[in-house]
């Protein structure tokens, strides 16, 4: 990062052999989305990962199958490697030897041992990364914030968002475990920039890695990506980053490409001006893909609902398709439409409320009659 950008005053996290903070340049990151059990062709991804200049690669792991397949996946790569913790905050123990930094959701840890206080399950976590030379990442995600928070902000998800963080980041302070950073995602760019300025103003020294999350397809991803960034970068927030981008296994490496132009763009003054009324309108929102992935069929569903709704263009709703029923049923609710994928039908939601599993070929016909019916009703 060239040093006419005043960035904020974060202090260095080292993960592996990258460092995150204002000493160093902003690191992009990305993630896998093979089956983490197919290690050649995770190895092979990751390879791609760093040939387009990958500097930090996070890898999906559910389970004990996945952290074996990890451990051989690590003798085999140089890669920072990260993996995130879903529910089962324990997996900690199996995963941490193989990896150089631990993502957790702090919206993820209510599910096991309920009665245990969050505190020490954020002190089992951080130790257990202590011992194995491995960074943490507190990433707060708009689909999944923690109950708690929820509740005690009902009409404010960002606030909720930046207590959160902020709590935990007090929770790691508490026991002298420094070496983390903070994300918080939302899939609209307004909001990303909102709760990492919140969260900036009241932890100038924590570093921050950004991301629009659900960003959906390239070119429009990209674009979401770079609002955000532009406005976040530019006054010295952000660390590192992640372009999160809908796109088949052999084109994943096209996120690291996207995240090092807009740094690129930034560092030049190629900062993109946002007109007036830009973001109204129709909404897709699509995840990434990960290896948690149900059927890949995902990936062209995704583009098949961005083309079958563009009619309605005009209106202001979101539609969101997720790739999996790990986040696909969660992050879809606050959605006007929601599309999640299991192995063989899709499932399709209004907000909240379930309308049904459909088959691939099926879903398609039903989203427009329930678009139609939504749209009429606007009318
Ligand atoms: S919704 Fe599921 S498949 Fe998509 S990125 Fe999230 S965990 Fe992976």
């Amino acid at each position: 990062m060239s040093k006419e950008i005043q960035r904020n005053p974060t202090r260095s996290v080292r993960v592996g052999s990258a460092m995150i903070g204002r000493e160093h340049d902003i690191p992009v990151q990305t993630m896998t989305a093979t089956h983490t059990q197919e290690i050649e062709e995770t190895l092979s991804q990751i390879a791609d990962m760093l040939g387009a200049g990958a500097d930090i690669v996070r890898v999906a792991c559910d389970n004990k199958k996945d952290a074996r397949a990890l451990a051989e996946i690590r003798k085999e790569t140089d890669a920072n490697l990260v993996v995130d913790l879903q529910e089962n905050y324990r997996l900690v123990t199996e995963v941490a030897p193989s990896v150089d930094k631990v993502r957790y959701n702090p919206g993820h840890l209510y599910h096991v041992e309920k009665n245990k206080p969050v505190r020490d399950k954020v002190a089992f976590i951080a130790s257990v990364a202590g011992e194995n030379d491995c960074a943490l990442r507190v990433g707060v995600n708009c689909g999944s914030v923690d109950p708690a928070y929820k509740e005690k902000y009902p009409d404010d998800g960002i606030e909720a968002m930046v207590r959160c963080a902020v709590d935990h980041c007090a929770y790691l302070d508490d026991i002298d475990f420094t070496r983390y950073v903070v994300s918080l995602k939302d899939s609209e760019p307004e909001k990303v920039v909102r709760a990492n300025r919140l969260f900036a103003e009241e932890r100038p020294d924590v570093p921050l890695h950004l991301g629009v999350t659900e960003a959906g397809l390239p070119p429009d991803g990209i674009i979401k990506t770079r609002i955000a960034f532009d406005q976040l970068i530019t006054v010295g927030i952000g660390d590192t980053i992640r372009v999160s981008l809908t796109l088949p296994n052999d084109r994943k490496a096209e996120e690291v490409e996207a995240g090092h132009k807009i740094i690129e763009d930034i560092r030049a003054g190629r900062i993109r001006a946002v007109p007036e009324h830009w973001g109204e309108g129709l909404n897709i929102i699509a995840c990434p893909s990960c290896s948690r992935v149900e059927n890949m069929a995902f990936i062209d569903l995704a583009k098949e609902v961005t083309e079958m709704t563009a009619y309605a263009n005009e209106h202001d709703l979101t539609i969101a398709v997720m790739g999996c029923r790990v986040n696909g049923p969660g992050e879809t609710d606050d959605a006007d439409l929601g599309l999640w994928c299991g192995p063989r039908t899709v499932n399709l939601k209004r907000k909240d409320e379930p309308l049904g599993a459909y088959t691939y070929d099926e879903v398609l016909g039903r989203l427009r009659e329930e678009l139609d019916k939504l749209i009429a009703a606007k009318a």
